[in-house]
């Protein structure tokens, strides 16, 4: 049997190999030539109060004890095997995907972008302020929103196995091993398209599908039973088909719509992305520690109610980039990112607060339950009004922002196609700008530094998440009115993150698979 120990160490100590395995062998009892395998299976930073510490959980193996099993998943041939219709190939898709293979399914997954390696020239092209291509974008393409981003693995899920089973499919394709023992695990952008593309080849190489440059334009539904796909003046047909397109596919909220599939109006959050120096947040979250440097760039997480709503800090990338996320030249949309080093001079993170039903109450009599996402996009195109054009983004100085001041002059920011100055405080509607702005006075008192005129605020935040949800039975994951259509991660409403996505789709493929084997 291996032997699980905790040691909770200087971060020097926790960085070293040799160090930390003396430490081991003392704890043990045992010498340090008798460990055959010290593997780290958790690591948590403790920057609490006092002292900086490392908690480092590690498993032992002595002597001639059993080494762990190498990852191993079984993916079978299903070349002749029936088929089920994947829209998206995001996180929920893929893993959909992966899943149903597993399950002797032959996925056929439709795509509207490119493969990671020309949709990675297309963002290189928005990053220059040339365009933006509809479908090929920081939303749309090969492994979806999640392939250039942060890449941080979160969830929520109380599942921890499903949980530990996605972070080694991940590993099983090429991620680190490291998400799986790290509190909070991250891969990075300039890691994730490899690992994406693997899980492509790996569906192909199994007799699965993935056709690129295929926007699916409706679903062929028959006496309420969908029938298949239409690309175009092309048909599809199938007996199940997975709706996994992500929030930004507002084309397939106005199809459903139109077609009379019920959607639903949801409450989401929107706001801005705010960007301090890394430097400043490492020194108010390590408190000037003398080992910072053998520390991760430092986070936060902040969330506070103000005015009866919640505000919170989102989706925080330490030494990132803030990037533009459009989807359609007409709008200013921003979101981060941040590479598996994270060793940008920049730590940014969306800062927003919730948008409830009744805020876009006035909107229902013209867009019904579109009026969520109407909302949404009249903010990205306020936003894109305020700024001076292709995809430079309106900002302000946090300190400016909270005191409604213009802003003469900005820091320097890591968002590529550059900031211009604006009133974020005056155009953003008062309910947001004004909870905005006391949760970040608040945020002050915990952390102080945090409101500083060293730090800017970038406008807008709006796809934290989907303002319509797509509904399904509880048991089914099925439509309630149309049998065979699974709607499926962060653009149905069951999803908020690459995880959580990634269990969703893959929970969907297992309802698939019970419906079409009857
Ligand atoms: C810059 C950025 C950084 C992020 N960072 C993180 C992070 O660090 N951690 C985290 O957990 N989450 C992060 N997210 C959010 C995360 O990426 C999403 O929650 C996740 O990708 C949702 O997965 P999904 O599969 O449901 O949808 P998506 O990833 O949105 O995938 C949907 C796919 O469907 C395709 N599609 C859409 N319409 C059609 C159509 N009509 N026909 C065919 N295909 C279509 C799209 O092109 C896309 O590939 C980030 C998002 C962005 C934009």
């Amino acid at each position: 049997m291996s032997q699980i120990i905790t040691l909770s160490l200087s971060p020097r100590d926790a960085a070293n190999v040799a160090a930390y395995t003396a430490c081991a062998a003392r704890e043990l009892r045992v010498r340090e030539d008798n460990i055959a395998l010290l593997r780290i299976v958790k690591r948590s930073v403790d920057a609490r109060r006092g002292a900086l510490k490392v908690n480092l959980t590690l498993e032992a193996f002595i002597d001639n004890e059993p080494m762990p099993a190498p990852l191993h998943f079984d993916y079978p041939s299903v070349a002749a095997a029936s088929s089920v219709i994947i829209v998206g190939a995001g996180p929920a898709g893929l893993f959909a995907a992966l899943r149903l293979i597993e399950m002797g399914i032959k996925p056929i997954i439709f795509e509207r972008g490119k493969d990671v390696v020309e949709r990675g020239k297309d963002i290189a092209q928005i990053q220059r302020n040339n365009g933006i291509d509809p479908d090929s974008n920081y939303a749309f393409g090969e492994g979806g929103a999640g392939t250039f981003s942060d890449g941080k693995l979160f969830t929520r899920s109380k599942k921890r196995g499903d949980y530990n089973r996605a972070l080694q499919r991940l590993v099983y394709h090429g991620a680190a091993e490291e998400i799986l023992y790290e509190a909070h695990p991250h891969i990075g952008s300039d890691r994730l398209p490899r690992i994406i593309a693997d899980m492509r080849r790996r569906i192909i190489e199994c007799g699965g599908e993935i056709h690129f440059s295929s926007r699916v334009s409706g679903f062929i539904v028959k006496q309420g039973r969908v029938k298949g796909v239409r690309l175009g003046d092309v048909t599809v047909e199938a007996q199940a088909v997975i709706v996994a397109t992500g929030h930004s596919a507002r084309d397939i909220y106005e199809v459903l719509h139109s077609d009379g599939i019920r959607l639903e109006a949801k409450p989401y959050a929107m706001g801005v992305r705010i960007e301090h120096p890394q430097a400043l947040i490492n020194r108010i979250q390590y408190h000037g520690s003398e080992q910072m440097e053998y520390l991760p760039a430092a986070s936060y997480s902040l969330v506070e109610q103000v005015g009866g709503r919640g505000v919170y800090s989102f989706c925080m990338c330490p030494g990132g980039f803030i990037v533009p996320a459009m989807t359609d030249a007409a709008e200013s949309v921003v979101n981060g990112m941040s590479p598996s080093r994270r060793n940008s001079p920049y730590a940014n993170s969306g800062f927003v607060t919730e948008i409830r039903l009744e805020d876009f109450e006035h909107l229902r009599p013209k867009y019904g339950e579109l009026a969520g996402l109407a909302f949404q996009r009249e903010l990205e195109q306020v936003a894109r009004a305020h700024s001076e054009g292709r995809q430079t983004a309106p900002a302000q100085r946090v300190a400016d922002f909270v005191s409604g001041r213009a802003s003469a002059s900005l820091p320097s920011c890591s968002y590529v196609p550059g900031i211009v100055p604006s009133r974020l405080d005056e155009w953003m509607p008062r309910f947001m700008s004004s909870r905005l702005r006391e949760a970040i006075r608040i945020f002050d008192r915990r952390m102080h530094g945090y409101l500083t005129s060293e730090a800017v605020v970038v406008g807008v935040e709006s796809r934290t998440s989907t303002p319509v949800r797509i509904p399904r039975d509880k048991m089914t994951l099925m439509h309630p009115e149309v049998e065979g259509l699974f709607p499926s991660g962060e653009g149905a409403g069951y999803a908020g993150g690459i995880i959580s996505a990634a269990l969703d789709g893959e929970r969907v493929a297992e309802a698939v698979a019970t419906f079409i084997r009857g």
